[in-house]
């Protein structure tokens, strides 16, 4: 690992005041030092916010004030977002391992890098990595990256669970920077790849994300739903957020939709939720709505099952949730 400059800033304002070119911020280090240590990052000083006072989880007017520092663990087992966003605290728990859902931050969890294996692989080429040097996944091994929203210059996938809850739930990413504060709705914290695969998300160098805001929860009944290789401590091949809300006469007064694991970023599913408004709450409707949203998918040679997999997990989701 190359050697580094470390410093643990004191708040918001003097993290951002310490970061300069080359440096990074770290939340629990569960992401960046792996990267670090496999040569993928190398930044020269480390501006340490895990122990920033954004720890905090707090009612926030109709919704709930989530601090970028707290840890995935107290997340997942606060009693307000248990009872009020189970979405959110299912999705959080499954993800990683009870250890490092200890370490894992808010903050970190939403900016962690793709599983891509070729973006961990310093010895392959990889747009990501190094613009301009080719995305050997798209004629290599991409079965578990993107369907959707995908480019020539990269097919990876965005791996955060919580990521894809706040996709549904509407939440906004509060950030503050060099440039002053500001607040980014979800999902547009992430970006489609386009002509450039090394940009993550929307965020400018040196912007600090201090807080997530969640607004009141949908109405209805809501569920995360995760598809993996395994029981736990595995990534998504697929996965869903979804809310729904029926009326009385049975048909669909509302609804939320975002998949995980198919695209460089959370999927907000609003063709599926266009059509699923108003509509009767039945599985010809939900079966009609996951087709549509899918009529979008691009897969690639190898990851083809993906779409049968998000279109059987959207209507049986969906049913699942229905009165
Ligand atoms: C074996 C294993 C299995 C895993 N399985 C899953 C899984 O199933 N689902 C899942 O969602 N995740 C999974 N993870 C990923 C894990 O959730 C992330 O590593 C973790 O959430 C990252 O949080 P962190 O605080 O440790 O971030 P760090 O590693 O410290 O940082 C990650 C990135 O975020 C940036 N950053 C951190 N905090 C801030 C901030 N406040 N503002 C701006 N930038 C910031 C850093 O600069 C870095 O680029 C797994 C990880 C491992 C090692
Ligand atoms: S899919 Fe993206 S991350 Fe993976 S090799 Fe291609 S450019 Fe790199």
């Amino acid at each position: 690992m190359r050697p580094f400059e470390y410093a643990r800033a004191g708040d918001p304002a003097d993290a951002v005041a310490r970061f300069r070119p080359g440096a990074m911020y770290l939340g629990g280090g569960t992401n960046l030092v792996d990267l670090m240590r496999l040569g993928v990052a190398e930044p020269e000083f480390l501006v340490d916010v895990s122990r920033l006072p954004l720890d905090r989880i707090e009612p926030d007017g109709d919704g709930l004030r989530v601090g970028a520092a707290v840890r995935n663990s107290d997340l997942g087992a606060h009693p307000l977002v248990r009872e009020r966003y189970p979405m959110l605290a299912r999705a959080v728990l499954a993800g990683a391992s009870g250890q490092i859902r200890n370490m894992a931050t808010v903050g970190g969890n939403l900016l962690q890098r793709t599983r891509c294996p070729y973006f961990q692989d310093v010895s392959k080429p990889c747009n990501k990595r190094e613009p301009g040097s080719g995305c050997p996944a798209i004629g290599g091994d991409h079965s578990n990256l993107a369907i959707l929203g995908h480019s020539p210059a990269c097919v990876a996938t965005h791996p955060s669970d919580m990521a894809v809850a706040l996709a549904a739930l509407d939440a906004r990413v509060h950030v503050t920077g060099p440039g002053g504060d500001r607040v980014i709705p979800m999902p547009g914290l992430h970006r489609l790849p386009g002509d450039e695969a090394g940009r993550d998300t929307v965020l400018a160098p040196g912007e600090l994300v201090t807080a997530v805001h969640l607004p009141a929860p949908p109405a209805g009944a809501s569920r995360y739903r995760k598809v993996r290789e395994r029981a736990s401590f595995a990534f998504a091949l697929v996965s869903i957020a979804a809310a729904l809300d029926v009326a009385g006469d049975g048909t669909v007064r509302d609804c939320r939709i975002a998949l995980g694991a198919v695209a460089h970023m959370p999927w907000r599913c609003e063709r599926a939720e266009r059509a699923l408004r108003g509509a009767p709450a039945s599985e010809e409707s939900f079966t009609r709505a996951a087709e549509a949203e899918l009529e979008q998918a691009r897969p690639l040679p190898r990851n083809a099952h993906k779409v049968p997999l998000a279109r059987n997990l959207i209507v049986r989701t969906l049913l699942e949730l229905a009165p």
